[in-house]
């Protein structure tokens, strides 16, 4: 099947020839001919298989055969997690609005209110967003969504884990009424606040679900090392920095003191590494994003602000520094890399604070995990037996299996716990001396 094989509009698949991809991913050949029908759809896929087409599509194809239902308010909004996420969306969205008379505009926290009071006055057709801003908007109300067609929620789970339910609902309310279409994309359908809000604002949907998000994409290849103490983990990450033939990599660390830190380390290097994260004003971290993304940096350092969603082609490397604290954040951080098709490396350091978390990660992806070494960096820890019921060590798989035994173990759902919604996190603390203030984790606060 091709693009054009699915009756789209002829002007839209004019400026799909931007892009060089001709065949649709899975998702988009099953979302897009089901949401040109108007029908509310609740879809999951995988991270990079291209979910932004798979909702950008279809909007602009509905709003291009009909007329609007208001010549004030917005046609399309489209909410997501983050104000990375939102740039990028936007971004694709202005692509693929090239030569329309559409307008479009970008509503993301931590950019002047009043500015975009100013440009929602100009009645932009399209609105990316994301909610904490737009719901601010409608209590403000410089917008109204009474003739909103098509609302869109990108990343539902990651915006209900970060707790915006409460501005999902007031956005909801503010654009109820019976015409609208609702296309809900979420990394998981195995959530329950995702079921709750899409029972709440979905009319009739249509579940699609493709492949499963519990999976790392066969193009990236997974790399465990185990380690004693943060120093270990900095040797590691030197010779790995030396050894791999790498474009650009994205470093995870668990909290925000530690991507500073780090950062300035590698930049002691001249490694050309840059720091992003959640405490700084929005337009150093749009000055930070443009500048990785033009390659200015090799190395961005950060914490599970950017694991969601942020599509840098270059990005042939993710190293988990630490571990992350939620298990599925492993899943959307190794995404960073092997975008659409190409090859990636995703490499973690296990230190025995990372040890429940990669046990918890095995269990999601249903997978046992070996270690590899690196020569003359071998480490003293092995692992953390079970307590109770000590398996034997053919069958713990721990440092020094060489081939990773695909065993299957039974998936738990998993629970957030409350600071994670209160975006206060201890993270990975084993390195951090007591009596230090807790670190603070980044999740998006907007
Ligand atoms: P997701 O939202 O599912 O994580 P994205 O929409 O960000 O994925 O797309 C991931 C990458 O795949 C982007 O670089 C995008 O341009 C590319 N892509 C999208 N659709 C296709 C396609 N049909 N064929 C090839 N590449 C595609
Ligand atoms: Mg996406």
């Amino acid at each position: 099947m091709q693009f054009k094989d699915l009756g789209l509009d002829n002007r839209l698949l004019k400026n799909l020839m931007h892009y060089d991809f001709k065949t649709p991913t899975e998702i988009q050949q099953q979302a897009i001919p089901y949401s040109m029908l108007g029908k509310d759809l609740l879809a999951s896929s995988k991270t990079g298989s291209g979910k932004t087409l798979a909702f950008l599509l279809p909007m602009l194809h509905k709003s291009l055969k009909s007329k609007a239902f208001s010549a004030r308010d917005p046609r399309g909004v489209i909410l997501v997690p983050t104000r990375e996420l939102a740039k990028q969306v936007y971004s694709e969205l202005r692509t693929m609005l090239a030569g329309f008379s559409y307008t479009a505009t970008l509503i993301s926290g931590g950019e002047n209110f009043n500015d975009q009071v100013k440009a929602l006055r100009r009645y932009p057709r399209f609105i990316v967003a994301t909610p904490g801003r737009l719901a601010d908007h409608l209590d403000h109300r410089s917008l109204f969504l009474d003739g909103l067609e098509t609302l869109v929620l990108d990343e539902a789970d990651r915006m209900l884990d970060l707790g915006f339910a409460p501005q999902l609902r007031r956005i909801h309310r503010a654009a109820k009424h019976r015409r609208r279409q609702t296309l809900c994309f979420s990394a998981t359908l195995d959530h329950d606040q995702v079921n709750d809000i899409a029972s709440e604002m979905l009319n009739a949907p249509k579940s699609i679900s493709v492949g499963t998000s519990n999976s790392v994409d066969k193009d990236i290849t997974q790399r465990f090392y185990l380690c004693d103490h943060l120093d270990h983990k900095e040797a590691l990450l030197d010779r790995i920095l030396e050894q791999e033939d790498y474009r650009q990599v994205i470093i995870f660390t668990a909290t925000r003191n530690d991507t500073e830190r780090l950062t300035d380390k590698l930049n002691e290097r001249k490694l050309k590494a840059i720091a992003l994260s959640g405490n700084l004003t929005q337009t150093q971290r749009n000055t930070i994003m443009s500048q990785f993304e033009r390659a200015v940096f090799k190395i961005l350092v950060t914490t599970d602000v950017a694991s969601r969603g942020l599509d840098i082609s270059n990005v042939t490397h993710v190293i988990n520094f630490d571990m992350p604290k939620h298990t599925e954040e492993y899943v959307h951080r190794v995404g960073r890399t092997g975008r659409a098709g190409n090859t990636g490396d995703a490499i973690s350091f296990v230190g025995p604070k990372d040890w429940e978390s990669l046990k918890r990660v095995e269990r999601y992806l249903q997978q046992e995990m070996s270690f590899s070494v690196l020569e003359g960096l071998q480490g003293k820890f092995k692992g953390i037996k079970p307590a109770k019921k000590p398996v034997s060590k053919t069958q713990a798989g721990h440092a020094g299996a060489q081939k990773a035994k695909p065993k299957k173990v039974t998936k738990k759902p998993v629970k957030r716990d409350k600071s994670f919604y209160n975006n206060v996190d201890v993270g990975d603390n084993v390195f951090i001396p007591k009596k230090k203030k807790a670190p603070v984790i980044d999740d998006d606060n907007e």
